[in-house]
């Protein structure tokens, strides 16, 4: 668009029908466009829609879907962005995180929700990217046993989908016989596999998913949950089929199938935070306790402390590990050197599991330490606590030089 030039009366011309070009309803600025959407209206209208995955918007999503918001760029987060003139857009963001976290009465404190993603794909995207490395190892339902293309779908020949390109996938699979999700041999490939993610999800299967047995499975590897909702959002809301949110570190949907939304997508995860110096880790859903992982980690020269955990029947046998930096950020650790610092943690947890499993879950503390202390696990202890040593010598300790 040139600026007028010629005076203020040829100007005001210009401007009037530029103005009115820019009212214009669509059925006159650009009759071939009008023309395909009524045909597309009509054919929604005289036909019976069973597509699984579609749904009518309502008059009132379309009104806010066709409105001014288009014209908004807001990179960034509310408070956070790139942008000016986001104090609408930052006004609308919350609210829609404050309703969809409603909408599966979900306390804000411990879940979040990112209502950024264009639509389920990229929402899936998103998190394998945040949670599993280049090429690290997840599990979807096959897509021709009713899982989606977006959880790592490839063929023998072809890599189909961008999630098996960037991630190594092994499907699970349905048992032919009856239909369901055949857990067992999801749960033994899932041993010899080690994936960081299991996805909970599906495009085409009608029946419920055992969240419980899938967390179970996902623990035992030291993977994350992932449930994909996309199909199922609008009955989990409702409360008609079992909630995955229970169960799941990380949840996402789309909005425009149950849910009868605009097309988009969105991703609850979990906040395992920390507001101050310390973190109480809750080790109940791996199925041990604070006493057990404590005696591991002091043999790794892990020094931490047993504590309870809200809930907890018994004060004897706390199901918490209580761990806080103060003292090894005086020795200049780091972000990253505590992420180095989980990870022998994790390794000690790990460790824990299994020795216990070879006592038994009823096994006594003391019968636990006698088998800790015996010669099965005297290599791994060891070697774990000399990689502990050698990281720990690299900080220096305050205080006197001499001692
Ligand atoms: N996840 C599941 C389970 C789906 O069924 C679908 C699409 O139907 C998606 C993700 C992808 O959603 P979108 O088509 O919005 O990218």
């Amino acid at each position: 668009m040139t600026m007028p030039v010629n005076g203020a009366h040829k100007d005001a011309e210009l401007w009037s029908s530029h103005d009115k070009m820019l009212a214009q309803p669509l059925k006159d600025s650009d009759v071939e466009v009008y023309n395909i959407i009524k045909k597309e209206s009509n054919r929604q209208r005289v036909g019976l829609e069973l597509i699984a995955s579609e749904n009518f918007a309502s008059r009132a999503v379309l009104e806010a879907l066709g409105s001014c918001l288009n014209n908004k760029y807001s990179e960034g987060y509310p408070g956070q962005r790139y942008y000016g003139g986001t104090e609408f857009i930052d006004e609308l963001e919350t609210l829609c995180q404050k309703r969809a976290l409603q909408a599966y009465k979900l306390d804000p404190q411990c879940w979040g929700v990112n209502v950024q993603p264009y639509s389920g794909s990229p929402a899936n995207f998103a998190v394998y990217t945040a949670l599993v490395e280049p090429h690290g190892r997840i599990m979807g339902l096959d897509l021709p046993d009713g899982g989606h293309l977006t959880h790592g779908f490839m063929t023998d020949k072809k890599k189909i989908s961008a999630t098996s390109i960037f991630f190594e996938s092994m499907p699970y699979k349905v048992n032919p016989d009856t239909g369901y999700i055949n857990y067992d041999q999801l749960e033994e490939n899932a041993r010899l596999f080690h994936p960081k993610l299991i996805i909970a999800g599906t495009s085409c299967y009608s029946r419920n998913l055992e969240y419980a047995r899938l967390r179970k499975i996902a623990d035992e590897n030291g993977a994350y949950l992932m449930a994909d909702m996309a199909h199922i959002s609008g009955l989990v809301a409702a409360g008609v089929v079992p909630s995955p949110f229970e169960h799941c570190h990380v949840v996402t949907t789309t909005t425009h199938k149950t849910l009868r939304g605009c097309r988009a997508g969105m991703i609850f995860y979990r906040k395992g935070g920390s507001d101050n110096h310390l973190i109480l880790v809750d080790l109940r859903s791996k199925g041990t306790d604070g006493g057990r992982a404590e005696k591991v980690l002091e043999a790794c020269s892990i020094a931490c402390n047993k504590n309870t955990c809200p809930g907890d029947r018994s004060a004897l046998r706390p199901s918490g590990l209580r761990l806080g930096t103060p003292a090894l950020t005086s020795r200049g650790l780091l972000e990253k050197d505590f992420q180095k610092v989980a990870h022998f943690i994790h390794r000690g947890i790990e460790l824990t599991l299994q020795i216990q499993s070879d006592t038994g879950v009823r096994a006594t503390l003391k019968e636990f330490k006698e088998r800790l202390a015996g010669d099965k696990y005297q290599a791994v202890v060891q070697a774990l606590r000399e990689e502990v040593e050698s990281f720990a010598s690299l900080f220096p300790l305050p205080g006197l030089p001499d001692f």
